[in-house]
């Protein structure tokens, strides 16, 4: 298998935290290559509008901020490799192997920024009007829905306080949860529940999801599980609450992971996981903000860790004297 070697930092993933770290470090001369991914751009490429990402006044589109943030780091330096998922690493050893595409990265340093992925109910529907009145995120997406009818389909906490923070924007909220019982913790619950704006409908499941990409979504066909009776309820969005996964299967026993699966960032105001030299960033890590510019901060973090790790452990003059010998050393 080809060995590139060329790289002191292969970050992983290039949402904006991934795009962050690539543009601090290869603006310090480091030399950065940035494995995109199956989704490259990270979550923001599924959304429209981002109106929340300071210095944008009149909002931009998901995936042109994307393609602005990747830009601006390739002019200085940092290299892009589209289109592979991550098949494995090697943090066992030192320098750090990640095997993508066919081929073996090698570097001193890893910043992993893989990323978090909202849960989908899995609707053909659902997918096509993605940006068009269905969202996975009621922060950054609530605004669109002034005054309008918005179903938010879970039974967790997630799902409690996107309906709960709706009803700022919505006329109305319907919650629809698949079983009789919600799943959030009970002060959750009972703030929603008490909410004038906010329905429920229980037992119940969204089959389709009605509408066009030019007139956003009009309605959603419903089914109740327990008489698989159908109905049809008007509502102009959809909110996805179901949970998110990070993607981390490539780090399972190699990194500290919780039990959500998120990576441990086990050293206090550091984004260095428990392995030296190994580095984490945006919503691979976090499962609270969730937000491109938290994801950005981090990605910052991660590259300013990174680059004094190389310094103070003198990798950078090590590795351009051993590149290509790659030493290994048990770590
Ligand atoms: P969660 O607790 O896993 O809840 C997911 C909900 O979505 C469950 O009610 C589940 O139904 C439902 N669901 C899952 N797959 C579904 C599908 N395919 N179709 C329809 N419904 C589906 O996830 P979460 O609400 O995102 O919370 C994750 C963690 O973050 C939790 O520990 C939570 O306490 C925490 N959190 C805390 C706060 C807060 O305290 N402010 C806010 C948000 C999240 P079932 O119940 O039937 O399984």
């Amino acid at each position: 298998m080809e060995r590139v070697t060329d790289y002191q930092v292969v970050i992983i993933g290039s949402g904006p935290a991934g795009c962050t770290a690539a543009l601090y470090l290869s603006r310090a001369n480091i030399t950065v290559v940035v494995l995109e991914g199956m989704q490259p751009g990270g979550q923001l490429t599924i959304t429209t509008d981002v109106e929340n990402y300071p210095g944008f006044p009149e909002g931009i589109l998901g995936p042109k901020l994307m393609e602005l943030m990747r830009e601006q780091a390739e002019r200085f330096g940092a290299k892009f490799v589209p289109l592979e998922p991550v098949e494995s690493v090697n943090f066992r050893h030192h320098p750090f192997e990640v095997n993508v595409g066919g081929k073996v990265y090698v570097s001193p340093a890893v910043i992993v920024a893989s990323g978090a992925s909202a849960k989908q109910i899995g609707l053909p529907s659902e997918q096509a009007l993605q940006g068009f009145g269905v969202s996975y995120c009621a922060t950054c997406d609530g605004f669109f829905f002034k005054q309008k009818e918005i179903v938010v389909v879970g039974g967790g906490d997630s799902a409690m306080e996107e309906a709960t923070f709706l009803t700022k924007f919505a006329s109305k909220v319907t919650v629809v949860h698949r079983r009789e019982e919600l799943r959030a913790s009970k002060i959750m619950q009972d703030r929603a529940k008490s909410n004038p704006k906010i329905d429920f409908i229980f037992n119940t499941t969204v089959d389709e999801v009605v509408g066009t990409k030019e007139g956003g979504v009009t309605s959603l066909k419903l089914r109740n599980l327990v008489t698989n009776e159908t109905t049809e309820l008007p509502a102009q969005g959809l909110f996805v609450a179901i949970g998110h996964t990070p993607n981390t299967q490539p780090y399972v026993g190699q990194l500290e992971l919780d039990q959500a699966g998120y990576i441990c960032l086990p050293h206090r105001n550091s984004t260095l996981t428990n392995i030296q030299g190994v580095f984490a960033c945006g919503d691979v890590t976090d499962h609270i903000y969730r937000q491109a510019i938290t994801a950005a901060g981090s990605g910052c973090q991660a590259a300013l860790d990174c680059e004094r790790w190389l310094t103070h452990e003198r990798i950078t003059e090590r590795w351009g004297l051993e590149k290509g010998e790659e030493e290994r050393v048990e770590s």
